[in-house]
C-alpha cells in the first residue's frame, strides 16, 4: 500500500468519552453541555461559540483537569497498537482535535503516546475560569462557513493518500476530503444521511484490520 496520512479525532475517537464533556461537567456547570447540544446540532450557534460558553463556568487547575480527564477519558481498544502498526508501515498518524493541546498530550503520554504529533486549540485553566486559545485555521472553510479541520490537514498533507478517523460534528467537513473514512456516532450517522461512503467502526483494532487488508485506497 502507499504511504498514507491517518488523520486522526481525539474526543471519542481515540477515547472512549469526550474530554470537554467530562472537564465541564466535573468543573463546570453541570447539564450545560445537554443544554447547548441541541443549538449546536441546529447550527444556532458555532462549535466556537458552544466551547466558549461552556468552558467559561470551568473553574480548577491544569492538575485538577488532568487528573479527571486520566481517570474518566478511557482509551479505546486497540489504539497504541494501531500506533506502533502506522509506524512499521511508514505511515504518518496525527491527531487533529478541536480540543486543547495540554489535555491532550497528558492523556497521551499517559498511554505511553507522547510522541504523537498533535494539532488543536489549547486551553489555559485555572481557578477563575479557563480561557481558550484558539488556533490559527486560517480564513473561514468555504466548505462549511466555519474555521475548521479542514484548513489543518491541508496544511499538514505530504500528498500521501488521506484515512480520516472521526467521530463528531468537528470532523464533518475534514472527512469529506479523504480518500477512506472511518466514523462512529455522530459522524456516521451524518455521512450515512448524506449518502457518503465510511466504514463503521468502535475500535482500534478494527480500523488496523481493514487497512490491513486493503490493499490500495486508490478507487
Ligand atoms: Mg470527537
Ligand atoms: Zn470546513
Amino acid at each position: 500500500m502507499e504511504n498514507l496520512l491517518i488523520a486522526c479525532d481525539f474526543d471519542g475517537t481515540i477515547t472512549r468519552r469526550d474530554t470537554l464533556h467530562i472537564i465541564v461537567e466535573e468543573f463546570g456547570t453541570r447539564g450545560l453541555w445537554a443544554a447547548i447540544e441541541p443549538r449546536l446540532r441546529a447550527g444556532e450557534v458555532t462549535l466556537e461559540q458552544a466551547m466558549q460558553e461552556e468552558f467559561a463556568t470551568v473553574r480548577a487547575t491544569p492538575d485538577e483537569v488532568r487528573d479527571v480527564v486520566l481517570r474518566e477519558a478511557g482509551l479505546r481498544d486497540g489504539f497504541p497498537e494501531m500506533v506502533a502498526w502506522a509506524e512499521r508501515r511508514g505511515h504518518r498518524l496525527i491527531v487533529f482535535s478541536s480540543g486543547f493541546r495540554s489535555v491532550i498530550e497528558a492523556a497521551l503520554a499517559h498511554w505511553g503516546l507522547g510522541h504523537l504529533q498533535v494539532v488543536s486549540h489549547e486551553a489555559v485553566f485555572s481557578p477563575e475560569g479557563a480561557r481558550l486559545v484558539w488556533a490559527d485555521r486560517g480564513a473561514i472553510c468555504v466548505e462549511c462557513g466555519r474555521c475548521c479541520k479542514r484548513h489543518d490537514l491541508a496544511r499538514h498533507s505530504r500528498g500521501e493518500q488521506l484515512v480520516y478517523v472521526g467521530d463528531g460534528i468537528s470532523d464533518r467537513c475534514a472527512a469529506r476530503t479523504a480518500d477512506l473514512v472511518f466514523a462512529r456516532a455522530d459522524l456516521a450517522r451524518d455521512l450515512a444521511a448524506a449518502g457518503l461512503p465510511f466504514v463503521p467502526f468502535e475500535d482500534f483494532v478494527q480500523v488496523r484490520e481493514h487497512l490491513e487488508s486493503t490493499a490500495s485506497l486508490a478507487a
